[in-house]
């Protein structure tokens, strides 16, 4: 078979290989949590191969579904293609992923310092900071990445676009100064339709599935995306602590990647439209959205298939505008999480970021806007009013 070239064809066909031999159209779900052995032996080597960190012999058996399971396996492969990558291993969330990529690149290897690109995913930064898995963490700029390493640098952590701002984070000039040490980059905001860290020579791409992979709302999950000797790492420190995306989960993150294309294009489109009204509007002193202070690094251009779906807004009148506007829309959710097919608008400072130190933590008149597939003139109605609600009292400080 020719490898189908398009990420839109990738979406919808990655990781059914097995399907025509099975006999089957659909993915199947497999929820089996323990397997045959063929004999004592054969089980015994299987387990040896699948606790290491490999996958399981042909001739073997998948023993235990801590180890293996194929409707998982699908997934990964279908996001390891979209990703430009050997390899996907897929986690319970964002956050059990990012702990797995931690611990394979600390622990043992007798390293614990980690450099991190603020801002970050307010989860990640909490984790850093706790030093629940006894890292060591420099925050700095990216320009700063090269000098912040040291001898003990187990691994560099970049967010791009990042949450809540959309800063853009050049990956290659990061990877460059980062040298033999591997960069991770949380591509959550942008998906692998907009942006493959992997290509600019990250080591790794990690997704919170939660968001646009699932796109639903109703999945919570992470993977991370990197070499097949990455992904042994992984998919040990997996097996050990059990941080599992249930076979259930995969099965619907697989089936939504195959309208990730079309709902990242329609969703951008739309945010790029509201992002033009935003603009405008008197009530709203600034709008954070890539490519809006026309790209003077280049790096939009370079690195990314467009500006994505997330949007932040610096509301006139402060926290007091931002509470009001936030309790006030009626077909935006005020709820966390992003991503999903419909829109949602939350407070980041209060919420989302309530774990980073109050000097790195966003602004209180800032609230984050993540784009869902409705009509925009009707997001923007609901804007209009809950705006309404302010306006006329934040203009007149
Ligand atoms: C939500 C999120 C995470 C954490 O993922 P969970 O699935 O909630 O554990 C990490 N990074 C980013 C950018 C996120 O938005």
């Amino acid at each position: 078979m020719t490898a189908p070239v398009h990420p839109d064809t990738v979406a919808v066909h990655s990781g059914r290989a097995d399907l025509t031999e099975l006999g089957v159209h659909a993915l199947p779900i497999d929820l089996s949590t323990t397997n045959p052995l063929p004999d004592i032996e054969r089980g015994g080597d299987s387990y040896e191969a699948m606790a290491t960190g490999g996958r399981p012999p042909a001739d073997g058996s998948m023993v235990y579904a801590r180890l293996w399971n194929p409707t998982v396996a699908r997934f990964e492969e279908a996001l390891a293609e979209m990703e430009h990558a050997e390899a996907s291993v897929a986690f319970a969330s964002g956050m059990a992923a990012m702990t797995a990529v931690i611990l394979a690149h600390t622990g043992a290897t007798g390293k614990k310092h980690v450099v991190a690109v603020r801002p970050l995913y307010g989860g990640t930064d909490h984790l850093l900071g706790s030093a629940l898995l006894d890292t060591e963490t420099t925050y700095c700029h990216p320009s700063e990445v090269g000098v912040s390493i040291r001898p003990d640098t187990a691994l560099v952590i970049v967010e791009t676009p990042a949450n809540p701002t959309l800063q853009l984070v050049d990956i290659a000039a990061v990877v460059a100064t980062a040298g033999d040490v591997p960069v991770i980059v949380d591509n959550t905001f942008a998906t692998p339709i907009l942006q493959n860290p992997i290509d600019h020579g990250a080591a790794m791409s990690l997704h919170s599935a939660t968001k646009y992979l699932g796109g639903h709302g109703d999945v919570i999950a992470g993977v991370v995306a990197c070499s097949e000797t990455t992904a042994e790492a992984l998919r040990r420190v997996r097996a050990v602590t059990g941080g599992l995306l249930h076979p259930l989960g995969a099965y619907l993150l697989h089936r939504g990647l195959t309208t990730l294309p079309v709902r990242m294009r329609e969703q951008q489109a739309n945010a790029q439209r509201l992002v033009q009204w935003l603009i405008d509007q008197p009530q709203v002193d600034e709008v954070f959205y890539p490519g809006l202070d026309g790209d003077p690094d280049g790096i939009l251009e370079r690195q990314l298939g467009g500006p994505g779906a997330m949007i932040a807004i610096r509301l006139h009148g402060g926290y007091e505008a931002a509470s009001a506007v936030a309790s006030s829309v009626r077909l935006f959710t005020h709820a966390v999480s992003l991503g999903g097919v419909d829109s949602l608008i939350q407070h980041p400072a209060a919420l989302t970021h309530r774990p980073v130190p109050a000097d790195a933590r966003p602004d209180a008149d800032v609230l984050r806007l993540s784009i869902g597939l409705e009509n925009v003139a009707d997001l923007i109605a609901d804007l209009t009013q809950a705006f309404a609600f302010r306006g006329t009292a934040a203009l007149a400080q």
